[in-house]
């Protein structure tokens, strides 16, 4: 085969532990052999990171901004134990969190179903993908104790105070001891936010649930209800209803409830927290954590960046780094690229790189469904049964990458 011409740069974004050590092995069998691209990398290892003082991330980040596509790896989180091991200057933040808030979008997460691996849910036929709304709330919050008796108060100072505008809410009265916390949102994010669901809910023709709990926090959460019935009647009705597809704000106790009920196809719309909450939960629901995509999509819908929805695995590096055997699940990582790429296609008008990722990831299922499993799957597809021919990290990979080229030599794709 030849190789497909990548008119347009993409930014990759290399990671930790065994994350990279299998993004190693996906550049190498299926990306450098079909593709001419030119890839902008950046290297978010913990000692780079640590090395560069942080400025690594920031850079990467402008640079998905800049070339509109990015493909990232999973990367350690610093805590206190990871401060010891890699003796850092610093608790870095998260880089996820830090790219999140220069590229500003929302979060879909989605599984990708293959059709021998049971579901813990078994009406889930279709993938349910997540929106999570990646700005503020409890990921911004100040929160703090409380030690003595004595009254609390939130308030706020315009900065133009001449009218003398300000606002003071008395919170609560302590009389002992206790907790309290401060937290906000942007109309400008909300309105983001509502924008890029919309968005992909056409681009998936799925329809699109909004979930809050508007009943208890009528100010807050109805600030969100508020914003995505007004995106909705002016921009998106008529789109939706030539579609078929429908909106509905519900209350998020009754959206888990019917979502149980549901058979997956639409996209729910959460809120920071709850998109956190319900992606492990929806994860867990479809099987495995290593059968998640997850991308990243500004609200004009041209900026993606697209990565795993696991960590970097580190138990599976530890028996790695021991020379002991691993069976760790490529397959979203693998996805990470093929989303990358696919929009990277969509921008350029690239239908060949179109074609090769999609037919990727349909490579992928199909070898699963062939019975070829890491353990993560062998485990779930033959629950009680004594078996274990599972495949090895390398070998599922080899295997895979000649299964694909036995379809590209036979057309077969
Ligand atoms: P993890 O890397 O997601 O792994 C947790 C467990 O899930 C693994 O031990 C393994 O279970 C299973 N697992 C996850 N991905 C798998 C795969 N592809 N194939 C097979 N099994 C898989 O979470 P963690 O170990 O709690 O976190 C490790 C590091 O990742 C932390 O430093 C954290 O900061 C970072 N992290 C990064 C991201 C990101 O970059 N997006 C996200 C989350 C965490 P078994 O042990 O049972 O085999
Ligand atoms: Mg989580």
């Amino acid at each position: 085969m030849k190789k497909i011409k990548v008119a347009n740069p993409i930014v990759e974004i290399d990671g930790d532990e065994m994350a990279r050590v299998i993004w190693r092995h996906i550049k190498e069998y299926f990306i450098f052999p079909y593709l001419d691209i030119n890839i902008i990398y950046f290297d978010l290892g913990i000692k780079n990171r640590n090395i560069t003082n942080d400025q690594i991330t920031i850079d990467a980040a402008y640079a998905i901004k800049k070339y509109n596509v990015g493909i990232k790896c999973a990367t350690i989180t610093p805590d206190e134990d990871r401060m010891k091991e890699f003796h850092l200057k610093k608790m870095w933040n998260s880089p996820n969190g830090t790219i999140r808030n220069i590229i500003n979008g929302t979060v879909f997460r989605e599984p990708i179903i293959v059709k021998n691996i049971p579901r813990s849910i078994p009406s889930w036929i279709n993938p349910i993908c997540i929106a999570r709304h990646a700005y503020a709330d409890q990921y911004q919050a100040v929160d703090f104790f409380i030690e003595e008796k004595g009254k609390l108060y939130i308030s706020f100072v315009p900065d133009d105070n001449k009218k003398n505008k300000s606002i003071k809410f008395k919170i609560h009265h302590f009389i002992g001891p206790g907790i309290a916390m401060g937290m906000y949102n942007t109309d400008q994010s909300i309105y983001g936010f509502a924008r890029s669901c919309f968005n992909y809910s056409v681009y998936k023709k799925w329809p699109l649930f909004l979930s809050t709990k508007n009943t208890i926090l009528k100010t807050y959460d109805g600030r969100f209800k508020k914003i995505f019935q007004e995106i909705y009647n002016n921009e998106f009705k008529s789109k939706f209803e030539k579609l078929q597809i429908t909106y509905e704000h519900r209350l998020i106790d009754d959206m888990i409830a019917k979502s149980i009920k549901l058979n997956g196809k639409f996209i729910w719309a959460c809120k920071n927290y709850d998109g956190d909450v319900l992606s492990d939960f929806i994860a867990q629901g479809f099987g495995s954590l290593g059968m998640m995509t997850s991308i990243l999509l500004t609200p004009d819908g041209k900026t993606l960046e697209s990565e795993a929805v696991h960590g970097t695995i580190t138990r599976h590096y530890r028996l790695h780094q021991n020379g002991q055997e691993t069976s760790t699940n490529p397959i979203s990582s693998i996805f990470s690229w093929t989303r990358g790429l696919k929009h990277r296609a969509i921008l350029d008008k690239n239908r060949d790189l179109k074609f090769f990722s999609e037919k990727m990831e349909k490579t992928c299922i199909d070898f699963i469904e062939s019975g070829n499993m890491t353990k993560d799957l062998f485990q779930l597809s033959y629950k009680n049964e004594k078996k274990n021919n599972y495949l090895n990290t390398k070998t599922f990979i080899k295997k895979l990458k000649i299964f694909f080229d036995e379809r590209i030599k036979s057309k077969n794709i």
